[in-house]
């Protein structure tokens, strides 16, 4: 038993676990903020109000057709959390979270869909 050289080899083993970790929790990182790229904002429109956007960026809460529907926005997504409408297809409809995908409530008139923020790489690329 030569405690040198498997003290070395541990420590090569160790540094190399840490670099596959990195590499991994790099790779992981680049993967979400691509994925929150994927869908950059969310447009609103909320009866006979002019339709407006806003960012994925700042997950928050929105009040749409008076408070008869809370919408949710994420990183990544959004999603219906409370509708009074009989036919609840927008809460059915789940969390979208790619761009052109829409979530519309007839009885409130209220139609909500991601736009993408693919613009950005083509005018910085
Ligand atoms: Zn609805």
């Amino acid at each position: 038993m030569k405690p040198s050289i498997s003290c070395k080899f541990n420590r090569f083993d160790l540094l190399l676990s840490l670099f596959v970790v990195l590499a991994a929790a790099a790779l992981a990182l680049f993967f979400l903020s691509h994925a929150g790229g994927e869908a950059g904002e969310v447009s609103i429109r909320d009866g006979d109000n002019a339709p407006y956007s806003l960012t994925l960026d700042a997950p928050r809460r929105v009040q749409l057709a008076d408070g008869h529907i809370t919408l949710v926005i994420e990183r990544g997504g959004v999603y219906v959390e409370y509708a009074d409408c009989p036919t609840q297809d927008c809460v059915r409809t789940g969390k979208i979270t790619r761009t052109g995908e829409s979530i519309v409530c007839l009885p409130n008139r209220v139609v909500v869909t991601l736009e993408g923020a693919g613009e950005f790489d083509a005018v910085t690329g």
